[in-house]
């Protein structure tokens, strides 16, 4: 089982392999998983101070990861309250962020501009009352009929009695979704681009992350692009606004496919449910990887599209329309779908390689 997911899972990182394992224990062995939980449980909480050089030290500390990761969170929302001529980096922001709420003191912009509104000190509360830590759970896996995992944005599978822990606790909102909303449509009546809120959360669940190849963005840190683009001017003319058609990418590989010429990517919902997608490089490498959730929503690929132009039965119109582009971004959107045809096309013909998963396994692309 394990080995099979690694073995059809595509842009494996190590958080990845991690993750595709954990989610087959949790999954498999109820008992083992627990018994973890429990022995990781308050007597290993714990804070270590120690020194790293002459001048600085580390402080570690060990907590349950839904804290760790709401810790984490908090201290990011807190750094993106500094205006953009702050000198500090990244990490150097974390780490006097941290200091300044453990310690009481002032969190402020460093930079010297005078109408800067952080200079005298960054809003922490307001800041850490927009943190919100996701956690996508099976309704079955929450009334305790199934142990199925449940998936922790940004940690990877927690188990199923985990989740319920978490349920329980005063200060979770428990949002009720149904892969069955789907049927009416996935994208916002008043706006066809906008996803519904539950292909929205679907989305970001069987994917997990950031879907670029050797990403492992959280998927809530990402944005939701249409990976065949939304034609604003035309909708049928373009990508759906469907869990066929979105992924998660992080900012930085969003603005690599909208605006670096050269990187083509797809998705194919398989025979199977199976979604897969496909990031193509500049130089012609493929890299074609499975939702890396799909064990968590294995039905979300199976629930019949709402839209009636799906990008398979969108591609000949588009390839037979020799009308001239209106646009450089419609021709570079045109060049793509077409590129994603001839992918597709050669997949077709490609003859199968010795060793590589059997045709049940793939897609029948
Ligand atoms: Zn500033
Ligand atoms: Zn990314
Ligand atoms: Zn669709």
């Amino acid at each position: 089982m394990t080995a099979d997911r690694l073995r059809t899972a595509g842009n494996l990182t190590g958080p990845r392999v991690t993750e595709i394992v954990a989610a087959v224990v949790a999954e498999h062995d109820v008992d083992a998983a627990q018994a973890a939980r429990e022995a990781a449980a308050k007597p290993r909480k714990k804070v270590v101070v120690e020194p790293a050089d002459g001048t600085l030290a580390d402080l570690r500390v060990t907590a349950t990861v839904e804290d760790v990761r709401l810790a984490k969170d908090s201290i990011d929302a807190v750094i993106a309250g500094v205006c953009a001529d702050d000198p500090r980096g990244k990490a150097v922001r974390r780490s006097d962020a941290v200091i300044a709420l453990l310690t009481g003191k002032v969190f402020a912009c460093e930079c010297e501009n005078d109408d800067c509104p952080s200079r005298e000190g960054v809003e922490v509360a307001a800041r850490l009352a927009t943190v919100v830590l996701h956690v996508v759970a099976r309704r079955e896996s929450l009334t305790g009929e199934s142990d199925v995992p449940a998936y922790l944005d940004g940690f990877g599978p927690i188990t199923a009695d985990h989740v319920r822990d978490i349920a329980a606790d005063a200060d979770t909102v428990i949002r009720d979704l149904d892969v069955t909303d789907l049927l009416g449509g996935a994208s916002q009546p008043s706006n066809g681009y906008r996803p519904t809120a539950a292909c929205d959360t679907l989305v970001r669940a069987v994917h997990g992350r950031c879907t670029h190849p050797g990403c492992d963005m959280p998927a809530y840190r990402c944005d939701l692009d249409h990976v065949t683009e939304y034609n604003h001017g035309d909708p049928s003319a373009g990508g759906p606004t469907c869990p066929c058609n979105l992924n998660p990418k992080c900012r930085f590989h969003h603005g690599l496919k909208t605006f670096v010429d050269g990187w083509l990517d797809d998705q194919i919902v398989d025979a199977n449910g199976v979604i897969w997608t496909e990031v193509t490089t500049p130089e012609g490498i493929t890299v074609r990887s499975r939702a890396l959730n799909h064990w968590l929503l294995p039905e979300l690929g199976l629930v019949p599209c709402a839209h009636d132009d799906a990008p398979t039965a969108s591609r000949p119109r588009v390839e037979s329309d020799p009308g001239r582009p209106r646009s450089r971004t419609e021709a570079k959107h045109r060049y793509r779908m077409r590129m994603r045809a001839y992918n597709r096309r050669k997949r077709e013909g490609a003859p199968r390689t010795p060793g590589c998963p059997s045709a049940d396994e793939m897609p029948p692309f």
